[in-house]
């Protein structure tokens, strides 16, 4: 996976690699799937969501420039699999998800790999962030919103990086936003799929129908 999907296609942070190389990502797929932990591939996870594409994953990671010690806010906890990545490079992450069953079995696996030191995880809305937790230097929604959520974008620290799939419910565009000061500039990464954003700095939850997308995106 991390030869061929992630350096291979273009991941160069090395820090990424190896934290991708360490954690057990079979830990975070259902038990049925985890001959496909490894595979270039979305997969489902409990109550209609979905793990990421490792290369996803990594992509995200690296544009966020994480490095150890440093203040990241996750908004869509899923499996626990990008928390624990984040925190394999040291970095202490508040991650937020709707449905408490999955942010319950993320605490489980992320206890098993003794990562809860660096993670905390919360039950909530997490589109508007966690302003009395803030500045972070790095915001990852790993989510499709409609926009990028302004909520979030103020409460990055100076230089932050925020990552965000922006677009519809069906295909969105990964953007980053890094601050300066009082402005935000933007850059487009290329295409992406991820389930919807539900709540106040996401898509209302009678604008989603669609079922989610579980199959593979090729770039
Ligand atoms: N990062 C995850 C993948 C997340 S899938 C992983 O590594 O596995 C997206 C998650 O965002 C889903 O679990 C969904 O329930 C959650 N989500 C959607 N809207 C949310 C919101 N407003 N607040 C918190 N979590 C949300």
């Amino acid at each position: 996976m991390v030869e061929r999907q992630l350096r291979g296609r273009g991941i160069r942070d090395e820090a990424v690699l190896a934290a991708m190389a360490a954690v057990p990502r079979e830990l975070f797929v259902p038990s049925d799937l985890s001959r496909h932990a490894y595979g270039d591939e979305a997969l489902p996870i409990e109550v209609g969501q979905a793990i990421s594409q490792p290369y996803i994953v990594a992509q995200m990671t690296e544009m966020l420039e994480p490095r150890p010690g440093m203040r990241v806010l996750e908004v869509g906890t899923g499996s626990g699999y990008q928390a624990a990545v984040l925190a394999a490079i040291g970095c202490r992450v508040i991650t937020i998800e709707r449905h408490a069953e999955l942010a319950a079995t993320a605490v489980a696996r992320l206890a098993q790999l003794d990562l809860l030191d660096l993670v905390r995880v919360e039950v909530g809305d997490g589109s508007l962030g966690r302003p009395d937790e803030a500045p972070f230097e790095a915001i990852v929604v790993t989510a499709a919103a409609p926009a990028v959520p302004v909520a979030l974008r103020e409460q990055l620290a100076e230089g932050g990086r925020l990552v965000v799939p922006v677009g519809t419910p069906e295909l969105q565009e990964m953007v980053l936003v890094v601050r300066h000061g009082a402005d935000f500039e933007e850059s487009p990464a290329g295409a992406c799929v991820f389930v919807p954003l539900v709540g106040a700095g996401g898509f209302g939850d009678g604008q989603v129908r669609r079922r989610p997308f579980f199959g593979r995106l090729r770039l």
